[in-house]
C-alpha cells in the first residue's frame, strides 16, 4: 500500500521500509490501473521520475532529511517543466514541451520531490467542471458520472485518487477550491503573490494563483513553505509573513476565535443539505470556543459579472500571442491573417473562443468604459466589503459550492449555469485574498467543502485555523473506492 500523506511516508522512511524509488513504482502502478477511467493524467515520463527519484534516495542516504524529499507531485499542465509535454489541455499547443521550471516546480525539484505526471485540466484553466480538455474530460472518483470540478479537474482527482499526495493546481476564480470541494480534498488558493506565476500560463494575470492541492492542512503546509517566498522573475511576488511558523505549524486555539459567517453566502440558491452539513462544522467550532459572527458582503450580487467581465478582457489580451507565430501549431495558409484565423479555429475550444470573444468586445472602444472599467471599480467594492467584515471577525467561512458535484453535461449547453458553478470562489480571487477549501462531509455519498478565508497574507494564519479544524474532524481521512483497486 503507498502512503498517501507526507506523514505516513515520513513514518515509512524513518522505518527504513520504502524507498523514494518504490513509492513512485507504487503511484505510476496506481495510475496505470486507474487512468483509463479517471482520465486525469496527461504525461508521465517515467524515466525522468525514476531518476529524479533515485537521486531523492541518495540524498536520504547522505543523511538528508525534509518532508519534501522524494515526495511524487503531480503538475497542472499549465505550468512548464523543463522536457515535459505542456499542453495547457489544448490542441493549439501541439508537441510543445517545457522550455524551463516554473518557479514553483523549480523550488519543489530543489527539496527533493519528485515528478510524476502532468495533470489534465480545462482548456487554459477555462471551466468548472473539467468538461472543457481537449483531451477528454476527467471523472469524479466518488462518482464516474459526474464531473470532479475544474479547471484545476486532472490535478485534484490525482490527490483523491491516490495517485500521488501532492498536486499543483491554479486557481483564478476558483479552480483549486471547487474541484477539491466535489473530490474531497484539501487545497489552498494563497493571496496573489504569495506563490511565483513565473512558468504558469497567463490565463487573467491579475486573478491566477497556483494553489497546492493535498489530502491534509499539514501536507498543504509543507508544500507552500517549500514554493513560497519572492521570485525575482515575477515582479508580484511577496515573502509570506510568518512562513518560518510553517516549519512547524501549530493549529490554532479555536476559544475566542471570531469566524464570520457571510449572509450572502447562505442565502437561497444553498442547496440544504449542503447547508446543514456547514452548520454542523460551524457547531464544532463553536463547541471549542470559536465565536460565531453574521456579516454581510453586500457586493457579493455582483461577484459574478465582475470576474466574467474581468476575466474574459484578460483572457482576449494573453491568448493573443496563440496565433501560429509566436506560439501555437501553426496551420498555414499563405495570407497571414487567414493563417492565424484557422490556427485559432482548429486550435482553440468553444469556451476559449467564446472568452477571447467576449473579452475583445468588452475591451473595444465604446465599451470600455462601461464594461471593463465598471467591472474594475465593483472589483475595488468587493474587497472593500471584505476589509470591513474583517474589522469585526478574524477568518470568513462558506460554502464553496451551492450543491455537490453535478453530472457530466448537465451545464455545457449553457454557459451561464457553468459560470454560476464559481458562485462562492469568485469573490476571494477578486480580492486577492488568501482562502482554503477542507472536507466537511458527505452528502449521499459525494463531498461537501468547507471554504475558510482569511484577511490578504494571513495565509499561515487560515492554515492554522484549517489545521484546527481538520483535527477536530475526520472527513478529509475518506477515501474514494476506486474503478481498479490498489
Ligand atoms: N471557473 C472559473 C473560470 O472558468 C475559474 C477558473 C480558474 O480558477 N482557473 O474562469
Amino acid at each position: 500500500m503507498i502512503p498517501l500523506t507526507m506523514t505516513d511516508a515520513r513514518k515509512h522512511f524513518e522505518a527504513g521500509q520504502m524507498t523514494a524509488v518504490e513509492w513512485v513504482q507504487g503511484c505510476l502502478e496506481r495510475i496505470q490501473r486507474n487512468d483509463s477511467a479517471l482520465n486525469a493524467v496527461l504525461a508521465l515520463e517515467p524515466t525522468i521520475t525514476l531518476e529524479a527519484a533515485r537521486k531523492a534516495d541518495a540524498r536520504r542516504a547522505r543523511g538528508e532529511r525534509g518532508e519534501l524529499l522524494g515526495l511524487p507531485f503531480v503538475i497542472k499542465d499549465n505550468l512548464q517543466m523543463r522536457g515535459w509535454p505542456l499542453s495547457q489541455g489544448s490542441r493549439v499547443s501541439g508537441q510543445d514541451r517545457g522550455a524551463f521550471d516554473a518557479t514553483a516546480v523549480g523550488r519543489l525539484l530543489d527539496a527533493g520531490a519528485v515528478p510524476l505526471a502532468k495533470a489534465n485540466m480545462d482548456e487554459f484553466a477555462m471551466g468548472s467542471s473539467g468538461e472543457y480538455s481537449a483531451f477528454g474530460p476527467t471523472r469524479n472518483p466518488w462518482d464516474g458520472s459526474r464531473v470532479p470540478g475544474g479547471s484545476s479537474s486532472g490535478s485534484v482527482v490525482a490527490v483523491a485518487a491516490g495517485y500521488a499526495p501532492l498536486a499543483l493546481g491554479t486557481d483564478t476564480g476558483g479552480s483549486v477550491r471547487l474541484p477539491a470541494s466535489f473530490c474531497g480534498v484539501s487545497a489552498l488558493r494563497p493571496t496573489y503573490g504569495v506563490l511565483s506565476r513565473s512558468g504558469l500560463t497567463a490565463m487573467a494575470s491579475s486573478l491566477d494563483q497556483i494553489g497546492p492541492v493535498a489530502s491534509s492542512v499539514e501536507d498543504l503546509v509543507a508544500a507552500l513553505g517549500g514554493m513560497a517566498g519572492r521570485d525575482p522573475l515575477d515582479s508580484t511576488s511577496v515573502d509570506l509573513p510568518g512562513a518560518e511558523r510553517l516549519a512547524h505549524l501549530r493549529p490554532a486555539p479555536l476559544a475566542g476565535l471570531k469566524i464570520g459567517l457571510p449572509q450572502e453566502y447562505f442565502s437561497e440558491g444553498l442547496s440544504e443539505a449542503t447547508r446543514t452539513i456547514l452548520v454542523t462544522a460551524m457547531d464544532r467550532l463553536a463547541s471549542e470556543g470559536a465565536e460565531l459572527v453574521e456579516v454581510s458582503l453586500p457586493h457579493t450580487r455582483f461577484a459574478i459579472d465582475t470576474y466574467y467581465l474581468l476575466n474574459t478582457s484578460e483572457v482576449s489580451s494573453n491568448l493573443s500571442r496563440f496565433d501560429g507565430v509566436r506560439f501555437g501549431e501553426r496551420k498555414p495558409h499563405q495570407e497571414l491573417h487567414a493563417m492565424i484565423s484557422r490556427t485559432r479555429d482548429a486550435g482553440l475550444g468553444n469556451e476559449t473562443k467564446r472568452r477571447i470573444l467576449l473579452g475583445a468586445f468588452c475591451l473595444s472602444k465604446g465599451y470600455y468604459e462601461a464594461f471593463y472599467l465598471k467591472a474594475l471599480k465593483v472589483r475595488a467594492l468587493i474587497a472593500e466589503d471584505f476589509r470591513k467584515a474583517f474589522e469585526k471577525v478574524d477568518i470568513l467561512a462558506t460554502p464553496l459550492s451551492p450543491a455537490t458535484a453535478f453530472p457530466f453535461g448537465e451545464r455545457t449547453r449553457h454557459p451561464l449555469e457553468m459560470y454560476l458553478a464559481d458562485v462562492f470562489t469568485v469573490t476571494q480571487a477578486l480580492a486577492s485574498l488568501p482562502a482554503l477549501a477542507l472536507p466537511a462531509g458527505f452528502d449521499k455519498g459525494l463531498p461537501v467543502g468547507l471554504q475558510l478565508v482569511g484577511p490578504a497574507l494571513s495565509d499561515v494564519r487560515l492554515l492554522e485555523v484549517g489545521a484546527a479544524f481538520q483535527s477536530l474532524t475526520d472527513h478529509h481521512l475518506a477515501h474514494p473506492a476506486l474503478p481498479t483497486p490498489a
